[in-house]
């Protein structure tokens, strides 16, 4: 596998447009994912013919032990079929959604799915209702409709592009939509949620960085979950988004067995921002149907923001996040540094648990 690894990496060299023929060599069928790793085809068929099954050849050449970090991303697992405590939708992105392929919850921004497909199928994913199934397929009329609707509505500064992945278009289509987005005056910032980077980092090319850079500011957030992740390839590719001035961010989920402990979280966040990546999300697991067995603790969760918070470069500590059931957004969940407040002033604590007073300034009533 590592033999493959360096391969791929020269035909890239001579062929950008490589990416192409790798997605499609992507792993769907049990049989063919028998060949290089210990499972149940029966297992394995089973799950996927709910919940599709995708794994490109370069993540699978991440997996170094059974049931490790990678493995457990995108191997399907009977447990998926097993969870009746999630729900198909639990975020109502449907349900808040004016147009087909849009939710607007928020006042000033709204969320734009172009593309169903992705180079992984993540087994965690919150959108798991729909990625991968051919009947969920975005069409451009679809689109069409979506930026209709940013155009009519003047409040929305704020266009997040995201899928599926955005990125498995071709460069084409995602121009066609970042100049349509362009062409919207008050549309300030455009951003686009991404896993290529990790799971296909070939798709990041030249040519498609040469092109993004045309529609500034363009932001773009990635998902990375594990230091594993953080290969050659995928330094490679972010350094391409990076020098294209795209400012990058990072969303992880908090995965049991994956990166729910202190350590990789800090060994995770620092390597990002030796990629040029500010670490921006760590989501606490939504309640989805079938990812039951990936989540962790909500306590788990502040814990890893105590143990970097004064530990470590305050750009290396994400918020953590839990995105509220039924559509309530995206709520910050934060370690409680305030001991006690007084009319007086705060009593508070720092990152060592030393004790400190800040008064307040005496106000005339
Ligand atoms: C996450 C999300 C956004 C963006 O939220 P930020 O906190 O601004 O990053 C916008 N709309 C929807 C529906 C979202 O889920
Ligand atoms: S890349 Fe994102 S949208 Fe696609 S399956 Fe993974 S988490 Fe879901």
């Amino acid at each position: 596998m590592i033999a493959n690894k360096t391969m791929e990496a020269e035909l890239l060299k001579e062929r950008p447009e490589e990416w192409r023929a790798l997605a499609k060599e992507s792993i769907t069928r049990a049989e063919e994912l028998a060949k290089h790793l210990n499972i149940s085809v029966e297992e394995i068929k089973e799950v996927a013919g709910v919940y599709p099954m995708r794994i490109s050849r370069y993540y699978l050449s991440l997996i170094e032990n059974e049931n490790d970090a990678i493995w457990k991303q995108c191997v399907p697992d009977a447990r998926e079929l097993k969870d009746d405590v999630g729900v198909a939708d639990p975020l109502f992105e449907e349900k808040d959604s004016p147009v087909e392929g849009l939710t607007h919850r928020y006042p000033d921004r709204v969320l734009l799915l172009v593309s169903n497909d992705c180079a992984n199928y993540c087994r965690f994913c919150t959108r798991k209702r729909r990625i991968g199934k051919p009947f969920r397929k975005i069409t451009r009329e679809q689109i069409a409709e979506c930026i209709s609707y940013i155009r009519e509505h003047s409040e929305i500064r704020d266009v997040l592009v995201s899928g599926g992945d955005p990125l498995m278009l071709e460069d084409s289509e995602i121009e066609h939509i970042l100049k349509e987005l362009r062409s919207i005056e008050h549309v300030e910032i455009i951003r686009i949620g991404t896993r290529v980077p990790c799971t296909l980092p070939q798709r990041i090319t030249p040519e498609l960085c040469a092109m993004l850079r045309r529609y500034h500011p363009l932001y773009i957030n990635v998902h990375f979950n594990h230091p594993k992740e953080l290969t050659p390839q995928s330094k490679r590719a972010l350094e391409l988004l990076a020098n294209a001035g795209i400012p990058l961010g990072n969303q992880s989920v908090l995965l049991r067995g994956v990166n729910d402990n202190p350590e990789v979280m800090m060994d995770l966040n620092r390597k990002l921002l030796k990629m040029r990546v500010k670490p921006y999300y760590i989501y606490q697991c939504d309640l989805v149907r079938g990812t039951e067995h990936f989540r962790t603790k909500v306590e788990n969760g502040i814990k890893i923001i105590e143990s970097l918070r004064g530990f470590t470069s305050g750009l290396a500590v994400p918020q953590f996040v839990i995105d509220a059931p039924c559509g309530g957004g995206k709520i910050p969940i934060s370690p409680n540094y305030i001991v006690k407040r007084t009319k007086k002033g705060i009593i508070m604590r720092n990152y060592e648990n030393k004790v400190f007073s800040y008064p307040e300034p005496e106000m005339e009533t």
